[in-house]
């Protein structure tokens, strides 16, 4: 789960908080102390925590509090804007240029994921239409370039790279070269792969920094992997000062990273974060929502993006027309065994469930949710009538008894279908109307 420790740490704060009618001084004097003691065991910078509780004490004790209906779950509230403040508060876009192409380059230190970002960016600017070129300027790790290839090939976009056997080229004369050739050749992005060392090194800094002043990006992305904890805030001022980047990529956000760089980033540097990258895979990407990310931090759900990726996973009549079933109150259960058969197709269930509400509660859950269930799923359903598939609401005991037999699983098993089906069917028609759907235990927030 995204920031596990982290996210537990706090919800667990809250669900001591929640008991509680009014709030007394000392109840939010003993919740901003869990709330620093968890930020600052998650590696956020003691300049970024010290400013964050900060606030979340002032507001906590100020009048917004006092006079809320349930107050601990103002605090909540409170705690969720501040985080998407130290997120970065609005996202923030991707810069194009008037006149294209639109040049972003790629900084950051070896293994935090360049290479494999300027694949996944290119893919998902060739999904919407543009027309990405690669351009292989790390020239000092042997495989970087063959690596950029590889990736390139997958992402079906085109990359330009110093013929092989010149590979000891001169890396700014490659970027240059790159995006003349993106001119000449009408491509609207150029994605420059630069060299990374292990730790920081001027000799690198100055080539990266030659870089970017022999083509003037539009955008320079500081690449950094969200697993290096307490060196987060020195790598990324090198880099500041050595290049002065436009933006941030956090890297690796799908293993067990405390948090640390995320939340410290924007406040140490004063830059955004414009996308973050989830997997090895080239869809493993999304673009960062500091709101998004902040629920998901409290574990309250991230609807939006579960949204967005069970469209993109879908093709895009199909999505058009579960659309238009949900808002006209059509949506069947046929409807929802093919959302899941095509999901099963996209090969993350597991992490979009792990975006529900109160999901992060129920990891081990999680963990057990697999292809089976899919196969259960439509084993039950297929064992349905056609108007049982279309109005769920028709089937009674017995009903439940003949499906239950027809398709070899319990009653207990066909209810549970059941009544998922009508919480996903009753949250998308809110999600579809413009609405944020409840939040289990907590009300609307
Ligand atoms: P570079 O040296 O900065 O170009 O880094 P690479 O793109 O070669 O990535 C280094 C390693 O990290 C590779 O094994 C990638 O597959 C892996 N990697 C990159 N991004 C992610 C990510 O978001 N999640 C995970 N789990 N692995 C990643």
């Amino acid at each position: 789960a995204t920031f596990g420790t982290l996210s537990s740490r706090l919800t667990d704060t809250f669900k001591n908080l929640r008991t509680k009618g009014k709030l007394s001084a000392a109840d939010v004097d003993g919740t901003v102390r869990e709330i620093r003691r968890a930020l600052l065991e998650a590696d956020v910078s003691l300049d970024v925590v010290k400013d964050f509780t900060g606030k979340v004490r002032e507001r906590a004790l100020g009048d917004e509090v006092n006079r809320a209906l349930n107050p601990a779950q103002q605090v909540v509230q409170i705690v969720n804007e501040e985080l998407v403040e130290v997120l970065g508060g609005d996202q923030r876009r991707l810069q194009f240029a008037k006149n294209p192409p639109t040049v972003i380059m790629l900084a950051g230190l070896q293994g935090a994921g360049k290479t494999t970002l300027a694949g996944k960016l290119a893919k998902w600017l060739k999904g919407q239409g543009h027309t990405p070129l690669l351009v292989a300027c790390d020239l000092q790790r042997p495989n970087a370039v063959t690596q950029l290839g590889v990736v390139a090939e997958q992402a079906g976009v085109a990359i330009f790279a110093p013929e092989p056997g010149n590979g000891v080229g001169n890396p700014v004369k490659v970027a240059k070269q790159g995006v003349a050739e993106a001119r000449a050749k009408q491509y609207d992005f150029v994605i420059i792969d630069t060299a990374g060392r292990l730790g920081v090194d001027a000799e690198m800094m100055q080539q990266a920094s030659d870089i970017r002043k022999a083509t003037n990006p539009d955008e320079v992305l500081f690449v950094i992997d969200s697993l290096i904890g307490q060196d987060a805030v020195a790598t990324a001022q090198a880099f500041q000062e050595g290049v002065d980047f436009t933006g941030v990529v956090l890297t690796k956000l799908d293993g067990d990273q405390r948090g640390g760089a995320a939340l410290s980033i924007r406040g140490v540097t004063g830059r955004p974060i414009l996308f973050a990258s989830t997997g090895e895979g080239l869809d493993d990407f999304e673009q960062f929502h500091p709101d998004r990310m902040a629920s998901r931090i409290l574990d309250l759900g991230d609807i939006l993006t579960l949204i967005e990726q069970a469209q993109s996973a879908f093709d895009e009549d199909e999505a058009k027309k579960v659309a238009e079933k949900i808002a006209k109150d059509e949506f069947t259960l046929d409807d929802f065994l093919g959302q899941m058969q095509q999901l099963r197709g996209a090969g993350s269930i597991k992490k979009m469930m792990g975006m529900l509400p109160g999901m992060g509660k129920m990891k081990d859950q999680l963990e057990n949710f697999d292809e089976r269930e899919i196969i259960r799923t439509e084993a039950i359903i297929q064992s349905m009538t056609q108007d049982e598939r279309k109005n769920p609401k028709i089937l009674n005991g017995s009903r439940r008894l003949r499906i239950a037999k027809g398709s070899g699983m319990t009653v207990t098993d066909v209810n549970s279908l059941v009544q998922r089906f009508e919480q996903a069917a009753k949250m998308m028609k809110t999600v579809a109307r413009g609405g944020m759907p409840q939040i289990p235990g907590m009300g609307p927030v």
